[in-house]
């Protein structure tokens, strides 16, 4: 039995005082995992229970289009190479259960309608979203889980409403691979903040590859990826956990995130 961790983010540039509700889900995975659910269960788990929490820019919460339309994004990847994203789904309160649906298919990815359409087909819930209160500050506030388990598989799962008053058919770093995250030999690593900032820098597959090459640490890897590759008036943080099974979380604004690991 290997150590077992999760680390999650509810957003950078997001309300510091989120950080409670954040563990609160982590502690939900950390007993699935105990009981003995595997990295993929827990991180999809613990990544529903933020998309249930109005708290969080994810699922119910998430904020609204410029058009006052609200869709939302997901992705799951596993340590072995499997991975699932949605984009810009309409009516769908769990996204990251959709996209977790889709790691075994041929198809991984789906958007929109379409995406929708695939999950009625499925039985996945379809409901309205309810966004989160006009007028309250809803750029960020993301969130992202990577969970590792007792056989030492590694899982992530990011969720997102996109940033606010963006155009309906906008497409953000959270369900594009190597953007919103990256997982495999060992280390994974999801980000958070400006989604086109990130998108142009393909940060998470970058700094996983910086750390996976034993090029810098992975704490090393972050604060460097952060200084260099954005100014500082661009919202940026990222969580990661490298092969020692440590979990590390950096941003270059408030980024509430939470943390569990086994003895
Ligand atoms: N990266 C997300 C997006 O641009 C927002 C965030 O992380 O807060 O859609």
């Amino acid at each position: 039995m290997t150590r077992m961790a999760i680390i999650a983010h509810g957003g950078a540039g997001a309300n510091p005082d989120a950080a409670p509700n954040i563990q609160k889900a982590v502690d939900i995975g950390a007993a699935s995992l105990m009981s003995g659910s595997s990295a993929l269960e827990t991180a999809v788990l613990v990544c529903s229970k933020l998309e249930d929490d109005p708290l969080f820019n994810a699922g119910t919460g998430s904020v609204t289009r410029s058009d006052g339309s609200v869709l939302v994004d997901a992705s799951v990847q596993t340590g072995d190479g499997r991975l699932g994203f949605v984009v810009s789904m309409p009516e769908t309160p769990n996204p990251v259960k959709v996209a977790a649906g889709l790691i075994d298919e041929d198809i991984n990815g789906l958007a929109g309608v379409g995406a929708r359409k695939w999950a009625d087909e499925r039985n996945y819930l379809r409901s309205p979203v309810v966004p989160r209160p006009t007028g309250k500050d809803g750029s960020t506030d993301t969130v992202g889980v990577i969970v590792v388990d007792s056989d030492g598989n590694l899982a992530l799962a990011t969720s997102t409403g996109g940033c606010s008053d963006r155009p309906a058919g906008r497409v953000g770093d959270v369900p594009l691979p190597g953007c919103g995250f990256w997982a495999g030999s060992g280390v994974a690593v999801a980000a958070t903040g400006i989604g086109e900032a990130i998108t142009k820098q393909i940060l998470s597959f970058r700094v996983h590859n910086t750390v996976t090459s034993g090029e810098k640490t992975m704490p090393d890897a972050f604060d460097e990826a952060i200084k260099n590759m954005f100014g500082p008036e661009t919202e940026i943080g990222l969580i990661g956990i490298n092969r020692d099974c440590e979990t590390y979380a950096r941003a270059n604004t408030s980024m509430p995130w939470a943390q569990w690991s086994s003895a």
